[in-house]
């Protein structure tokens, strides 16, 4: 038996999120990314004696968004604890946070894997402000230490152990980052550390019920790393026990240079952070009402556009979910479609010519000069027959995006319009017909592929303007006299 079919593994996630506000959680410090050191810090942040923070509303809402997408029970009585500890990049020398107290309780993510798609449950989200940074690779012999993050309001996802798979948990981060962006209250940017994500993880015997020992690997930040991490994990963790060892409960950090973890510290004895209700920070009530505009807000969220796709707009299931890889995509096709009808080609143009040139050119679709009236005004003349697709993808698209004009206007300029005036077809037809007698008559013998070579010479001719259906019609008729 194969040790993967002896063991289960169980992973815990626990997804910190930089909410996209642009002041901090508790004062008007702004949290804009990449400012020079320590120019963000008021003595609010800071924690001097004296100050007082108040929260930060737009940070409460943007809670409650991601609470309602992710179908939690939303806590209207709330307050924010101090969880004290000493470290150089926090600053008041306690983390403010809502760690025993979320404003979102349960709830679900659903993930679409190999096996189908599946409700990953939560335990909870709560808000947190976040430290400042350590930096340990600027300076030889010194730590440097920047406070600007320190303060920035975070929500930590934090799930049931109920994924079961480095692949499940790949897709399930995948999920958060394109929810968070998509209801707008988080840039999703793994790179830039506005989202990071603990990895715990704990094997046993599959038939087992009870859960193993963990280890956490820490500050995972990329999707990839995360998946890396866990397979890596998991591995390790069935080698030691296969090995008659036994799993030390641990946190872990990830060496990207070789995808192997290594160890951190030791869990020791749970620590004692002296949790309190932060005096200075008054406790909130949200109302009924106050929730319920933050859910009317809310977009249309991703899984129930795909299926809105599928039964009303009749697409099939790939076209469906990557209109819905990006929020940007499914808001331009539901723009397109106000224009026309031809659902299948509109979803056809926009994950094919569309996608590519934002690709190619490194844009997206803020930056699309076609309006969705002018590519509704595009499909319709491939539709019509009036331009083939080749030349409406390799030339109308790019001259519509430097121009921003009208496709029917171009294409009449530059004498794009496909023919289908019969006398222009038939002397094309006989052009080429005349000009290849042998192949003519082997037609006639019986070999009736050759129709394609017949059909591609008179595409030359006619430069691509000939209409291929009445074409097909006309040289059948002709070949079968
Ligand atoms: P801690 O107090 O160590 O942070 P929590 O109980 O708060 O632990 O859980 C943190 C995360 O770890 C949660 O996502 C939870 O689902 C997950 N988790 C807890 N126990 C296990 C386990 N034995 N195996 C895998 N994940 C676990
Ligand atoms: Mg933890």
């Amino acid at each position: 038996m194969a040790l993967n079919d002896k063991y289960e593994a169980v992973i815990g996630l626990e997804v910190h999120a930089q909410l996209a506000t642009n002041s901090k959680l508790f004062c008007g410090d702004s949290t804009s990314f990449g400012a020079a050191p320590n120019t963000h810090i008021s003595p609010i942040t800071m924690g001097h004696p004296g100050t007082l923070p108040k929260t930060n509303r737009k940070a409460v809402e943007y809670a409650i968004r991601m609470g309602l997408a992710c179908n939690c029970e939303i806590e209207k009585d709330n307050y924010f604890a101090r969880k004290n500890y000493f470290y150089p990049d926090l600053p008041k020398g306690y983390q403010v946070s809502q760690h025993t107290t979320p404003i979102c309780k349960g709830g679900y993510i659903t993930i679409h894997t190999a096996a189908g798609e599946r409700k990953v449950q939560l335990n909870r989200i709560h808000m947190e402000e976040d430290a400042g940074k350590s930096i340990h690779d600027l300076d030889d012999q010194f730590t440097c230490i920047d406070l600007n993050r320190a303060g920035t309001p975070l929500v930590e996802i934090v799930t049931e152990p109920d994924l079961f798979s480095a692949e499940e948990a790949w897709q399930y981060v995948t999920e958060v980052r394109r929810l968070v962006r998509w209801i707008g209250i988080c840039d999703g940017n793994m790179e830039e550390g506005s989202l990071r994500c603990d990895a715990n993880v704990s094997i046993r015997l599959k038939g087992e019920t009870r859960l193993g020992t963990k280890v956490e690997v820490k500050n995972l930040n990329s999707i990839r790393n995360v998946k890396k991490a866990i397979g890596y994990e998991i591995e390790r963790m069935i080698a030691l026990v296969e090995n008659g060892g036994k799993v030390q409960q641990q946190t872990r950090g990830f060496n990207a240079s070789n995808d192997t973890t290594f160890a951190i510290r030791d869990k020791e004895e749970a620590n004692d952070y002296r949790y309190f209700p932060d005096p200075d920070l008054a406790p909130f009530h949200l109302t009924d009402a106050f929730i319920k505009e933050i859910g009317a807000g809310l977009p249309a969220l991703p899984n129930a556009l795909i299926e809105t796709y599928q039964t009303q707009y009749g697409l099939n299931e790939y076209d469906a979910k990557h209109l819905c890889d990006e929020k940007e995509t499914a808001d331009y096709f539901n723009r397109v479609i106000n224009y026309t009808t031809h659902y299948k080609a509109a979803a056809n143009w926009i994950l094919g010519p569309v996608r590519q040139y934002l690709n190619e050119n490194n844009t997206g679709f803020a930056e699309l000069t076609i309006s969705p009236a002018l590519l509704a005004e595009l499909i319709q003349l491939v539709e019509d027959g009036k331009v083939n697709f080749s030349i409406a993808t390799a030339k109308l698209f790019p001259l519509m995006m430097s121009e921003k004009g009208s496709p029917l206007a171009i294409a009449e300029r530059l004498n794009l319009i496909q023919v289908n005036d019969t006398n222009e077809l038939e002397s094309w037809i006989n052009d080429t017909l005349q000009s290849m007698p042998g192949k003519v008559s082997e037609y006639k013998k019986g070999k009736k592929g050759l129709i394609g070579l017949f059909m591609g010479d008179i595409k030359k001719r006619s430069k691509g303007k000939a209409d291929p259906k009445i074409v097909t019609i006309l040289l059948e008729q002709k070949l079968n006299d």
